[in-house]
C-alpha cells in the first residue's frame, strides 16, 4: 500500500497536539493570574489590617493630646500616660515587623513607611524619657511639641496606609478583571480548536465513509459502474482508491467470467446439438436404409429375371418395390411434420362426435386384428380447444400403438371426461405396459422396441409435439388390472393457451 502524502492520523495527533498546547498555555496563564490575584489579596489584608492600627493610634495620640492639662497638677496621670505611651510604642513596633509573606507590599512604599515608623518611635522614646514625676513648665512645653510632631507623623502615616490600601483594592480589582479576560481568551481559542477538529473529522472521516458506505451498497445492488471519488491524499483517500480497484477487479472478473459461460454455452449448445443431429442421423439412415435395401434387392431380383426372361413375379417384386418406397417417403414425411411442425391452427371439436368418427376408422381394424376396441361414449358438450383433425392424427398413433401391444382377445379403451379446468383423453391397452426408466424416452424422435421394418420411432413424438403445441400435455402410466394408459390433456375450447 502506498503511503498517504498527508497521513490522517498525523493529522489527528497534530490537532491533538494543538488542541493540548492551547489548553496548557490557558492553564498555566489562569494560574499565573490566580497567583498575581493571591498575591494582591494578601496585600490587601495586610494594607487594610495596618491602615486601621495607623487610625486607631492617631486617635489614642489625639486624646492624649487632650489631657495634657492634668499633667502638671497629678503625678498619678502622668504615670498612666508613660504607661499608655510604652503600650502606643509597642503597638509602633509592631507595624514595623514586615513579613514578606503577610504582606508583598512594594518596596518604596514599605521603605517609606518604615521610615515614618523609625521617626514615631524617635518621639515617642523622647517623650516617655521626660515622663517621671509631675512635668516642669518647660518640660511640659517640649512635650507639647514632641506630642504635635507625633500627632503630625501618626497622621501622614495613617493617610500613607489608607492610600496604600485603597491602591491594593484597585490593584486586585484590575487582576481580577484581566483574569477574567485570560480565562475567557484561553476559553475562546480552546472552542475554536475543538471546532475545527471536528469539521475536520466530519470532514475527512464522516463524509468519506458514509460515500465509501453509500457506494458499496450501490455496487451489492448491481450499479457496478459506481465509483468512489478520491479527494483526499489521506488514508481514506488510499481506502477509496483501494475500493476502486477492487470493484475494476471484481467488474473485469464478471465480464471474463460472462464471456467463459456464453463461450461453455455455445459449445455445449453445439455439442447437444451435433449429439441431437448424431442420434437423428443414425435413427434416420436406419429407417430409411430398410426400405432403400429391399427396394434395391427386388431391382436386381427383377433384373436377373429378366435377363433370364423369367417375369412370371414382376407383379410382386413391383409391389415390394412401391410399399418400401412409400414407407421410406411416410418416414421422411413424418420427420419433416416433426422438424418443420405447421404452424398452429386454431380449431376445437365436441369429445362424443370425435370418438364415433375414431371408433368408425378403426373399430373394423382392430377387431381383424382379434381385440376388441371399447369407446366410452363421454359426457355430452365436452368442448376440446384444438382442431379435430390433428386429434384424430394422435388417437390413431396411440390406438395403433395399444393394438402393437395387446394381446389376442383383449380389449382396449378409449375414454374421455372433464378433469378440473382440463379435458382428459385416455388410451387404455392390456400389453406389457411401460416401464418407469422407459417412460422419459418413448417420446424421443426415433426410439423404438418393435421389430425393424415395423416401427419408426416417430408416432409419440409427432402426437406430443401436436397436443403441446394446443397447450396440452402427455401422462402415462400403469392401467390398473395391467397394461398402459396414455392420457392427453388438453384445455377446453375458449381456454386454449393463447
Ligand atoms: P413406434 O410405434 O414406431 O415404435 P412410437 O413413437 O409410436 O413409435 O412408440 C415408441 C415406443 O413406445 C414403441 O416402440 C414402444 O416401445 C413404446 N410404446 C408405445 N405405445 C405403447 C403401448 N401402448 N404399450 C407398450 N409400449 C408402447
Amino acid at each position: 500500500m502506498r503511503t498517504p502524502v498527508l497521513s490522517f492520523r498525523r493529522k489527528v495527533l497534530l490537532s491533538l497536539a494543538l488542541v493540548a498546547a492551547t489548553l496548557s498555555a490557558g492553564a498555566l496563564l489562569v494560574t499565573l493570574q490566580l497567583s498575581r490575584i493571591r498575591v494582591d489579596a494578601m496585600r490587601v489584608r495586610e494594607e487594610t489590617r495596618e491602615s486601621l492600627q495607623a487610625r486607631e493610634l492617631l486617635a489614642r495620640i489625639r486624646s492624649l493630646e487632650a489631657d495634657l492639662g492634668d499633667l502638671a497638677k497629678d503625678g498619678l496621670a502622668v504615670r498612666n500616660l508613660h504607661s499608655e505611651l510604652v503600650d502606643m510604642r509597642r503597638q509602633l513596633e509592631g507595624l514595623l515587623g514586615h513579613s514578606s509573606e503577610k504582606d508583598p507590599s512594594r518596596e518604596s512604599h514599605q521603605a517609606e513607611e518604615d521610615r515614618l515608623v523609625t521617626e514615631l518611635l524617635t518621639d515617642f522614646g523622647s517623650v516617655i524619657d521626660h515622663l517621671h514625676g509631675p512635668l516642669q513648665e518647660e518640660t511640659r512645653a517640649e512635650l507639647d511639641q514632641v506630642l504635635t510632631r507625633i500627632l503630625r507623623f501618626a497622621s501622614v502615616l495613617s493617610g500613607e496606609m489608607f492610600e496604600e490600601s485603597e491602591s491594593a483594592i484597585e490593584d486586585l480589582v484590575d487582576r481580577s478583571r484581566a483574569a477574567r479576560g485570560v480565562t475567557l481568551a484561553v476559553g475562546a481559542c480552546v472552542l475554536v480548536v475543538f471546532l475545527f477538529f471536528a469539521w475536520m473529522l466530519y470532514r475527512d472521516v464522516v463524509v468519506p465513509i458514509l460515500e465509501i458506505r453509500d457506494v458499496a451498497l450501490r455496487f451489492g445492488a448491481g450499479a457496478t459502474e459506481d465509483r468512489l471519488r478520491i479527494r483526499r491524499p489521506d488514508e481514506l483517500g488510499e481506502l477509496a482508491r483501494t475500493f476502486n480497484e477492487m470493484a475494476d477487479r471484481i467488474v473485469e472478473k464478471q465480464q471474463v467470467l460472462e464471456a467463459r459461460v456464453e463461450q461453455r454455452t455455445r459449445e455445449l449448445i453445439r455439442t447437444s446439438r451435433f449429439a441431437d443431429l448424431g442420434i437423428l442421423a443414425a435413427g434416420l439412415a436406419h429407417e430409411i436404409n430398410n426400405p432403400l435395401a429391399s427396394i434395391a434387392s427386388c431391382a436386381e431380383g427383377l433384373q436377373k429375371r429378366a435377363a433370364r426372361g423369367e417375369l412370371d413375379e414382376l407383379g410382386d417384386y413391383l409391389q415390394t418395390i412401391a410399399s418400401e418406397a412409400w414407407r421410406a417417403k411416410d418416414i421422411t414425411s413424418r420427420l419433416l411434420e416433426l422438424a418443420r411442425p405447421a404452424p398452429r391452427t386454431r380449431g376445437e371439436f365436441e369429445l362424443g362426435q370425435l370418438f364415433r368418427h375414431v371408433e368408425r376408422m378403426l373399430g373394423t381394424l382392430v377387431e381383424k386384428e382379434g381385440k376388441r376396441f371399447v369407446v366410452e361414449p363421454p359426457e355430452d358438450g365436452i368442448r376440446v380447444g384444438c382442431p379435430g383433425d390433428e386429434m384424430i392424427q394422435v388417437l390413431v398413433n396411440l390406438v395403433r400403438n395399444a393394438m402393437d401391444a395387446s394381446p389376442a382377445g383383449s380389449e382396449i379403451r378409449l375414454a374421455g371426461r372433464r378433469r378440473d379446468d382440463r379435458v382428459a383423453i385416455e388410451v387404455q391397452d392390456r400389453g406389457p405396459g411401460i416401464p418407469e426408466e422407459d417412460r422419459a424416452r418413448i417420446f424421443d424422435p426415433f426410439y423404438t422396441t418393435k421389430e425393424p421394418g415395423k416401427g419408426t420411432g416417430l408416432g409419440l413424438s409427432v402426437a406430443s409435439a401436436i397436443v403441446e403445441s394446443h397447450g396440452g400435455s402427455f401422462e402415462v402410466e400403469d392401467r390398473l388390472g395391467g397394461g398402459a394408459c396414455f392420457r392427453i390433456l388438453l384445455p377446453p375450447a375458449g381456454k386454449e393457451a393463447a
